[in-house]
């Protein structure tokens, strides 16, 4: 059975969706580059909006979407969707929250490896005709403890990634952390503040909500190692960048790696340029991979909700 929906996808992705729904009979506009105001004038004529993170789908905008059923996010995180708006216009609101996690959790391995061997540093010097083998001593993971804040989709792979390098993981989570993957990485649960002074490595997987807005901050920062390193890859506005600068330029923190920002693009933020903060464009879930089964998550996801399936 074939369906008639309208579907306009308002941001770049992997053209299996637009395949997969127009092989289901959708009518499907592709507008990778369509701005705000476009979105404004023309939102009223489709059934089914799909962003990735560029688009922002706020209150102003949801509210013209008089015709909508469907709001899908190609992607975890829903923070660029007002979602209380779309409840209030009945609109589903869905999202691919098991697409990215092995392309974000191997993005954390790579850059807790690069932290400890200072990869970026050392190739840049190279680069500036430094051979700097003699100050270039790294540290090593195995052995290390990994604290993970937030043990949902991404939290576990990291933590079955990280048990393959022989890590020694600590878990915190407002949920209650499911007990066979516990056992099967051995993964030791404490408090946010237990985890936050044993840990060599912390690494935040929570979704940006009220409640974790600014979770890491000036108090939770001084309670770490000096020598302790922190990854987010989270959202950037998880961590108090104001904080987090002033303990990495004081020597209280051993380092930071940041994919994700409080404000993006980050350019010009000021964390880029501390010696031992690692720094990636929000690239958590830029692989083809991940891409591509994040579209067909959402492509089958749309299909079965037209059937009333879900
Ligand atoms: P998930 O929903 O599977 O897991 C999130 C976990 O965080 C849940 O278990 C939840 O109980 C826990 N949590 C919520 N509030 C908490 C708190 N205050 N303290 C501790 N734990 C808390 O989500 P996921 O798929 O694992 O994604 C995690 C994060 O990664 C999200 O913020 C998402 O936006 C982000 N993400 C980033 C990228 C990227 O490109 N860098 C890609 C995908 C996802």
């Amino acid at each position: 059975m074939g369906f008639n929906e309208t579907v306009l996808i308002c941001d770049e992705v992997d053209p299996v969706l637009n395949k997969v729904l127009q092989e289901n009979g959708l009518k499907v506009s592709y507008e990778p580059q369509i701005t705000p105001d476009q979105i404004k004038e023309k939102i009223s004529n489709y059934d089914i909006i799909i962003v990735r993170g560029r688009t922002k789908l706020t209150k102003e905008l949801i509210d013209n979407a008089t015709k909508c059923k469907i709001i899908a996010r190609v992607g975890v995180g829903l923070d660029n969707i007002d979602e209380s708006a779309a409840k209030a216009r009945n609109i589903r609101v869905i999202n691919a929250v098991e697409g990215a996690m092995t392309a974000v959790a191997e993005l954390v391995l790579g850059l807790m490896l690069a932290l400890a061997r200072q990869i970026p540093f050392a190739d840049r010097e190279i680069r500036n005709g430094k051979w700097l083998k003699k100050e270039l001593v790294g540290t090593e993971l195995k052995g290390k403890y990994l604290g993970i804040v937030g043990l949902g989709n991404i939290g576990k792979r990291l933590g079955r990634l990280a048990k393959g390098l022989n890590m020694n993981l600590i878990g915190y989570d407002v949920i209650p952390i499911d007990e066979t993957f516990s056992k099967e990485v051995g993964l030791m649960k404490a408090d946010l503040g237990t985890l936050l002074s044993s840990s060599d490595y912390v690494s935040l997987h929570v979704p940006l909500l009220d409640s974790t807005y600014h979770l890491i901050n000036a108090e939770k920062l001084a309670t770490m190692k000096k020598t302790a390193k922190i990854i987010n890859t989270s959202r950037g506005g998880v961590i108090d960048e104001e904080a987090l600068y002033d303990a990495l330029k004081k020597g209280n923190l051993g380092g930071a790696a940041l994919d994700v920002f409080e404000t993006e693009p980050a350019i010009g933020n000021k964390l880029a340029t501390l010696p031992n903060v690692i720094c990636t464009p929000h690239i958590g879930a830029q692989t083809k991979e991940a891409q591509s089964l994040a579209a067909n998550i959402i492509a089958e996801k749309i299909i079965q909700i037209l059937r009333g399936v879900i």
